[in-house]
């Protein structure tokens, strides 16, 4: 009974350390030790937020009256948004500044200005390091399937390097055997002064591929895949 007291009374008094979980504890001392190599120069912070000082453009295709291409229950105009909110929120964490065309189910026309017009306003404004355009794919067989990359090199070189990257990821990490493509003929593709790419996530005619497309699982899959390309883009070489 003596000691079990006396254990009672040890446990009263532990350490300060003893009453944090050992993650918590392992967060604060990494962020301590992060903060004071960020304050003798040691890290900067470009290292920490890789995308600092970059601006990067995202075009989620359609929406408003416009769904784009239909499923038999997603539309094209969902789907792309979120993947591009996705997209965006994880560059956004990484330093980076996004600019969409579009961040609700609506489009971008006025009396004066084509929804077309626009969007390229937009890029063109943006003075973006990269433009990223997204959409889903639509076919008469529904067999049809897999993301795929599409850029144009003659109006910016270095497209074609994004759009390697991106399809080389989604090979990695999702089922598709496409190859990137200059065939396209897109209009953000046609007036990007930067590194621009048309992303087709996937193929909305075909029911399975349709199923991944609307699931959260998915869609962040392909944001990874976007994501990781970019920063390799857009990292040092
Ligand atoms: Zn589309």
């Amino acid at each position: 009974m003596r000691r079990n007291r006396r254990k009672r009374g040890r446990r009263g008094s532990r350490p300060l350390f003893e009453l944090f979980p050992k993650g918590v504890l392992g967060i604060l001392a990494a962020s301590l030790v992060i903060s004071f190599f960020i304050s003798r120069g040691v890290i900067t912070v470009s290292s920490v937020r890789p995308l600092e000082g970059h601006v990067i453009f995202i075009d989620p295709g359609h929406g408003g009256i416009d769904p784009g291409a239909c499923g038999e229950f997603c539309t094209e105009k969902e789907i792309v948004l979120k993947v591009a909110l996705l997209l965006g929120d994880r560059l956004a964490r990484s330093g980076a500044q996004v600019v969409y065309t579009r961040t609700g189910d609506y489009d971008l026309e006025t009396p004066e200005v084509s929804d077309v017009q626009a969007r390229i306003n937009i890029m063109k404004q943006s003075k973006a390091s990269v433009a990223i355009s997204l959409h889903c794919n639509d076919f008469t067989d529904p067999w049809e399937r897999g993301a795929q990359v599409f850029y144009n090199a003659s109006t910016h070189p270095d497209s074609k390097r994004l759009a390697q990257l991106i399809q080389d990821e989604f090979a990695k990490h999702t089922d598709t055997e496409r190859e990137i493509s200059a065939q396209l003929d897109h209009f953000i593709l046609n007036h990007a002064e930067m590194p621009a790419v048309t992303v087709e996530l996937g193929f909305l005619s075909n029911p399975d591929e349709e199923r991944l497309l609307g699931s959260d699982e998915y869609q962040n899959k392909l944001v990874t895949c976007i994501y990781n390309a970019i920063l390799t883009f857009l990292s040092p070489q």
